[in-house]
């Protein structure tokens, strides 16, 4: 038996994503990002004596979207707690939290396997909390605070430890950031630090009832890097256990060029944060007509959308996926679906010409210019044979992104595109050729086949490509023959 066969892999996720509201949980602070620093702060922030916390309702609505796109149960009365402890990136000397009512439990977040299966990953909660500032330490010996994030909008999505691979634990966070960023809850910008993830991991013989200890790692500022972290962590603790040594529970940070994690501190076995209901705050009882209202502005969810696109669009799963990755591009591709009934079609332009453009222009689908009524005339053209896929694809997608204003027919017209692949336009040009190569002609009949390949071409130029390319081979082949 192999060294990893013999152990049980266990990994439970904590992810932290800072919300979109314009103001800070508890007051009215800005909570832009990349602002200079201590520039967003207010008396709140700074504990200032006779302040008073007041709970931001956006941030409350934004946290129970994302519990009903998990599925989870959201608790209808909510407390906040006070969790103790002295940090100096938080003036007040404790977090308002939600220890015992959080805003959302249980629920779940489907995932693809490798395998091309889907899994379920179990929620054990979301909560919200203020975030604390950030303490920058310097080359020399000081520490700096910046707390423009102190007091920012957080919810926290703790799963249960049931994930085992580290595969798993990275597609949970692809999917939950594509989720937040459906939702528009958070920009689920990890580089930035808006979307977190702490990964706790241990280990259990196969055969073992009880849990190991768990290792937190933190300090993971990409989904590669929560994938990387988690795989050397698992082989260090493997290694302890190999050699007889005892895992310690405790935090560490993950250093991604050296792909190693190293201990920040031993996780105290009594961590006292003394946590008790915040008297400033009252409960926040969460009504049927409150719930009601908030159910009314859950967008489309990706899982929804994919189902779409594989059943009723009959779209591979791949396109499907690749489709709705991002909600600006599925909503578009949705919207030119409801104008052609050519799917398959739709799909292969949004991956092809209007990917390629948005790449290029580093632009989002709601900003593309083409209406997607239009796109869908450019299909149908083709499909009715008005068209060729070249000439529309080369020639007239420019023409409609330069005057996106203009109806296609109109560019088709301007550009005389129309027609080309009409046969009474391509016979000419085919009987010009051959008149133009007798010497490959006479070839051509003894048995070169090949040489059908430099007629299309030639008569592909002298159309100046509008010919579509499957109309002039059936017809050079049976003009071919008559000789
Ligand atoms: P703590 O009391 O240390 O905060 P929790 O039970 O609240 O621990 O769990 C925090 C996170 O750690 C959760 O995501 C949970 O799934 C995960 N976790 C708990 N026990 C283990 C374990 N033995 N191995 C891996 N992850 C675990
Ligand atoms: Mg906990």
């Amino acid at each position: 038996m192999s060294v990893t066969d013999k152990y049980r892999i266990v990994i439970g996720l904590e992810v932290h994503a800072q919300l979109l509201t314009a103001s800070k949980i508890f007051s009215a602070e800005p909570s832009s990002f990349g602002a200079s620093p201590n520039t967003q702060v207010g008396v709140i922030t700074l504990a200032h004596p006779g302040t008073l916390p007041k709970l931001n309702k956006r941030a409350f609505e934004l946290a129970i979207k994302m519990g009903l796109a998990c599925n989870s149960e959201v608790s209808r009365t909510n407390i906040f707690d006070r969790k103790n402890y002295f940090y100096p990136d938080l003036p007040k000397g404790y977090q308002i939290t939600q220890d015992r009512t959080p805003v959302c439990k249980g629920g779940f977040v489907t995932i693809k396997t490798k395998e091309g299966g889907e899994q379920s990953v179990t929620l054990n909660r979301i909560h919200l909390e203020e975030d604390a500032g950030k303490s920058i330490h310097t080359e020399g010996s000081d520490t700096w605070i910046d707390l423009n994030r102190a007091g920012v909008a957080l919810i926290e999505i703790v799963t249960e430890p049931c994930m085992s691979t580290a595969e798993e634990a990275s597609a949970f966070v692809a999917e939950v950031r594509k989720l937040v960023r459906y939702l528009e809850i958070c920009d689920g910008n990890m580089e930035e630090g808006s979307l977190r993830c702490d990964a706790n991991v241990s280990i259990m013989l196969k055969d073992a009832t009880v849990f190991g200890k768990k290792v937190e790692i933190k300090n993971m500022n990409s989904i590669r890097n929560v994938q990387r972290a988690i795989i050397v962590e698992v082989a260090r603790q493997i290694e302890l256990a190999e050699r007889g040594e005892v895992i310690l529970s405790e935090t560490r940070t993950y250093d991604a060029d050296k792909n190693k994690t190293f201990s920040m501190r031993e996780k105290e076995e009594l961590n006292d944060y003394r946590y008790f209901p915040d008297p400033d705050l009252s409960p926040v009882v969460v009504t049927d007509e409150w719930l009601m209202q908030i159910r009314e502005t859950m967008p489309a969810l990706p899982r929804e959308l994919y189902q779409k696109f594989t059943s009723e669009y009959a779209l591979s799963e791949y396109d499907a996926s690749v489709l709705t990755d991002s909600k600006d591009i599925a909503l578009y591709t949705e919207a030119v679906c409801r104008h052609t009934k050519n799917y398959k079609a739709v799909a292969n332009w949004m991956m092809g010409p209007v990917k390629s453009w948005l790449n290029e222009q580093q632009k989002t689908a709601d900003q593309f210019p083409i209406q997607p009524p239009s796109l869908a005339t450019v299909i149908d053209l083709i499909d009715q044979g008005k068209l060729n896929f070249t000439a529309a694809s080369q020639r007239l997608f420019p023409a409609i992104l330069k005057s996106p204003q203009a109806s296609v027919e109109n560019i088709v017209a301007e550009l005389g595109l129309a027609n080309a692949a009409d046969q009474n336009s391509i016979l000419p040009i085919i009987e010009e050729v051959i008149i133009a190569f007798p010497e490959e002609v006479k070839q051509y009949k003894k048995g070169k086949g090949a040489l059908i390949g430099m007629f299309m071409g030639e008569v592909m130029k002298r159309s100046h490509g509008k010919a579509d390319p499957k109309t002039t081979k059936e017809l050079l082949v049976s003009k071919l023959k008559e000789l």
